[in-house]
Parts: structure tokens; sequence; C-alpha cells
């Protein structure tokens, strides 16, 4: 840290940014502070309520973070209340000149950080944010005529073309000189804090690392594969801001500089899928109306069924489809879901089910250890057709079909619907074709140990293909046939 520092004190609110390395809050304050507290709002106890994965994830994460603070000698100063009245109610208590935030880029909290800020200013405390979660700016990546791109493979070759400006990453300050707790504040783990105490998971550098020298090289033949661990699951370090994305960019480029010729492909396709997360970003930025409605307006007529029964059986893993149903549970059990399968769920959720994608993108949302409202609502949107791609419904999965050709052992299904697991590979994903001797000698009865698929596909598959043509979408088929941006099918 070079110059004089231009503030007595600064506060670091920590939220989606939960590390110390390669932290541009922490990092500024440092540089533009003699003394910084590192601070902390929840609004709910996280040991109070239901344990889920997402709660348990976030609260590995606290503790991974004030354990690396502690490291460099401070520690986590935190306080439990709304941002709203903590950050102004802290900064006089601590006595701070700024308060310093990565940027956040969800309409959501956005008109949160402008109420942040009005409330900062009463107590005349400047609100600074610094940019963090993407690679590239929204406004750094446009087409030649300066409007924002909206489909991917032209925004992907504009993004690559400008890799190089990605800023580097910073490490972790060595020293952060301790502050005592102001009133009000807490230390992580005084008693009062019961749900904080337990031992930082393995973190997510150390997963970072571990991909990229054996994985990430064969990522591009196995990503696709839900049976197998062939993705970094980076995703929930990554939305919580647990590992930084500039770290993950520069140790993708720097593995592939150093690999074979025949591993380079695969880390090609990771860097592409960064660049998808990239994209989905700029959308929500340039167009924020997506989190209430579809991208292309065209869409929002479509009759949805808001059939609840229907929807729970999707919630719970029971439709009859093992793919669908291995999916669902496993991010019930684990709240994350692998990549392919999450197309074929949002698919038979929107195309099989017709209901409405935004209840599955809030379900989502509220489960995935990864929630991220740019990529969730991309994922959704694209898949239900209302979104980015162009082509509502040639897209249509086939769940039986994808189940063959992703899980074609049946490993996948093996580990999630164990009820199942007696069937040979040949029918496990469609196990209602086997004979009653069969079923039996596998263990499960169809209708009575596992369901009967609750919808017919084929019928289903028509209906979806009235529905869009009645709301008035046929006339983006034509071209959407000739966008194939993406090999999903
Ligand atoms: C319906 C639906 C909902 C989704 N919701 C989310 C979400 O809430 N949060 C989330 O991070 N991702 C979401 N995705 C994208 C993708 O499924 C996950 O990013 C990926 O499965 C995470 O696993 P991973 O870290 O092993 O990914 P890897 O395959 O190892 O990819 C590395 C990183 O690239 C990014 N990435 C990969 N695929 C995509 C993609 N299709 N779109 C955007 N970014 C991508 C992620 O940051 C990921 O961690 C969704 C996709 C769909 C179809």
């Amino acid at each position: 840290m070079t110059g004089s520092p231009s503030y007595g004190r600064v506060i670091v609110w920590f939220r989606r940014a939960l590390r110390a390395d390669d932290n541009p809050a922490l990092w500024h304050a440092m540089h533009d502070a003699a003394s910084v507290v590192p601070l902390l709002c929840l609004s709910e106890d996280p040991s109070y309520g239901q344990v889920t994965p997402r709660r348990e994830f976030i609260r590995t994460a606290i503790i991974g973070l004030d354990a690396s603070l502690r490291n460099a000698g401070s520690h986590l100063h935190c306080r439990m209340g709304s941002p709203e009245t903590e950050l102004p109610a802290a900064a006089q208590a601590y006595g701070a000149e700024a308060v310093y935030a990565v940027g956040l880029h969800d309409p959501g909290s956005l008109e949160r950080d402008a109420r942040i800020e009005r409330a900062l200013r009463t107590v005349g405390v400047p609100f600074v944010r610094f940019p963090d979660r993407v690679l590239r700016g929204a406004g750094d990546v446009m087409t030649g005529s300066g409007t924002p791109f909206r489909v991917y493979t032209p925004y992907k070759n504009a993004w690559l073309a400008g890799a190089d400006e990605v800023a580097p990453a910073v490490s972790a300050p060595r020293r952060i000189a301790p502050v005592p707790p102001a009133a009000g504040s807490t230390d992580l783990l005084s008693p009062g804090w019961p749900g904080m105490h337990g031992a930082a998971k393995k973190d997510g550098l150390a997963r970072l690392r571990a991909f990229m020298t054996a994985g990430a090289g064969q990522y591009d033949a196995r990503r696709d594969l839900p049976g197998v661990d062939g993705t970094s699951r980076l995703s929930p370090y990554l939305a919580v801001g647990a590992v930084s994305i500039r770290r993950v960019f520069h140790a993708a480029r720097e593995a592939r500089a150093g690999a074979s010729s025949g591993a380079r492909k695969g880390f090609d396709t990771f860097i592409n899928e960064l660049v998808w997360r990239e994209f989905y970003y700029q959308i929500l930025t340039h167009y924020p109306h997506v989190m209430r409605a579809p991208f292309r307006p065209e869409f929002a007529g479509i009759p949805w069924s808001a059939d609840e029964k229907s929807f729970r059986r999707w919630k719970d893993g029971t439709t009859g489809y093992p793919i669908v149903d291995a999916a669902m549970r496993q991010l019930r059990a684990e709240g994350w879901m692998h990549n392919r399968a999450r197309m074929i769920v949002a698919s038979f959720l929107t195309k099989d089910l017709h209901i409405n994608w935004q209840w599955g993108e809030q379900y989502f949302f509220t489960t995935l250890t990864d929630a991220d409202h740019a990529s969730n609502n991309g994922g959704w949107q694209w898949t239900a057709g209302t979104g980015t791609d162009a082509s509502p419904w040639f897209r249509i999965f086939n769940p039986l079909l994808q189940g063959k050709k992703f899980d074609p052992k049946g490993a996948y299904v093996r580990r999630y619907v164990p009820e199942l697991a007696g069937f040979s590979d040949a029918v496990i994903h469609d196990p209602w074709t086997a004979n009653r001797q069969e079923q039996e000698a596998a263990g499960c009865v169809i209708g009575r140990g596992y369901p009967a698929p609750m919808v017919d596909h084929a019928e289903a598959r028509v209906r979806t293909m009235a529905i869009y043509r009645m709301s008035g979408t046929t006339a983006s088929t034509a071209s959407a046939s000739r966008v194939r941006t993406r090999s999903q099918v």
C-alpha cells in the first residue's frame, strides 16, 4: 500500500464478497484509510430455523471469511439487523468516515443501495461501491453500434477479443490492525452467535486449484454428464463471493497456457462458461425488467398453469421421470444441481407441466447454494424460451432421451433415486416399460414403489407448441431455427 491514507477509518461492509482475497472493497479501504473495520450485517440469526444446504453454505463461508481476517490480525464485526439502519449506526459508533462495499447488479440490491446511501448521507458518510462481480463491466462489451448484445455468441466473441483487459487479482492484506467492537457490534465467535461456531470447510481456492490441476483439462468431454464429477462446482463460492471471479479466470488462463494441446479445449470451454455468466450479468444490467417479466415481451401472454399439486411433485422429485426426479432430489439434498439437469428440469416444468418459469426461478433461488439473480434468471428464461435464446419450442427437452444420452448407465438416477437402482441400464430411464416380472425383480413396481410418469411427454409437447403459437410467437421461430447458439439438446 502506498501514499498517505485519506480517511482515518473506513468500514468495509461484507456482503456478496465473503472473502479477504482479491476483495476490491477491502483492498481500497486498506489503501485509503488508517484503520479498517470489517463488518457483517445479518438480518437473521443463521442458526435459527431450518438447516438447509444454502444456509449452511453461507454460514461456513462467513466462518471462512472471519478465519482469514483473523489470520491478518483482525476479525469480523457483526451486527444483527438491516444494513439500512445498522450501517449508519455502525459508522457513528466506530467514527468511520466512509463505508466501502462491492457493487451488486440486481434491481432489488440497487434499490436498497440507494436507500443505504441516503441513510449514510444523513450521518455525513459516503457509501462507496467497487465493481467486483464480473470480469468485464456491462458497458465494456457492446456491439459496434454501441448497443448491448442480446445473443450470446457475438457477445462471447467480443468479450474474448478484450479478455486481456480483465484486471489482475490482488492478494488478501497480510495485516489488518484490529479495532475493538463498538456499541451494538459483536465478535462472530462471541456466545451470542451460536450459529457461527465451527471449522471453516475446505475453501474455494483449494477447490479451484484442484480443478485446474485435475479436471479442467477434461471439462469439455465430461461437463455434460450429471453422473460424473466433471465440473468445477465453484458456483456456490462465486455466488457468495467466497472466491473471486478474477481468480477463477486467471487460474484457468494460466493453466491453459501450460496444458497439452488436447487439454486446451477443456479450458476454452470452461472460459466460455464464465462468459455465459458475464453475458447474463450484462443482460440483467441492461434489461433489468427480466427480474419480473420475460426478456422478450411477446412471451408475456403465455397462459401458464397454476397447478400447485404438479408443482409440488416437481419440487419433491416424484414426477415419474427418473432424470427429472434425480435432479430435483439432488437440489434438495445438496443445494446444487448439475447444469444439464437444470436445463432438463426447467424444460420439464415449463414445457411438460406448463408452469410459469418464474415459479421455478423462485424455487431455485431459495434452494440453490449458488443462487445468483443473473444466471438463474438467464437460465430459466433461456430454457423457457422467453429469454435470450430465440427458440421457444424446438428446444423442448425430451426427459427420456436426455436421460439416455447424458446418463447412459443411470449412475445419476441410481444415486438420487435409489428405489430405481435395481433396474437395468436399458430401462432405468423408462422403468415403466419393464414388464411386471422385471419390475418385481428390480424391487420396485411402478405405480407403487415409484410413480408412473405424471404426464405423457409427447402430448405435453404438442400442447406446448400450441400454447406458444397461441401467444403469437410463431414469427420468431423461422429465425430461431437458424440461431443454435448452444449445444443444449
Ligand atoms: C434453469 C437454470 C438455473 C440456473 N441458476 C443458476 C444460479 O442460480 N447460479 C449460478 O451460478 N448458475 C446458475 N445456472 C447456470 C449453471 O447451471 C451453473 O452455473 C453451473 O451448473 C454451476 O456448476 P459449476 O460451478 O460446477 O459449473 P462449471 O461447469 O464448472 O462452470 C464454471 C462456472 O461458469 C459459470 N457458468 C457455467 N455455466 C453457466 C451458465 N449456463 N450460465 C451462467 N453461468 C454459468 C458458473 O459461474 C460456474 O461456476 C443455471 C442454469 C439453468 C439452466
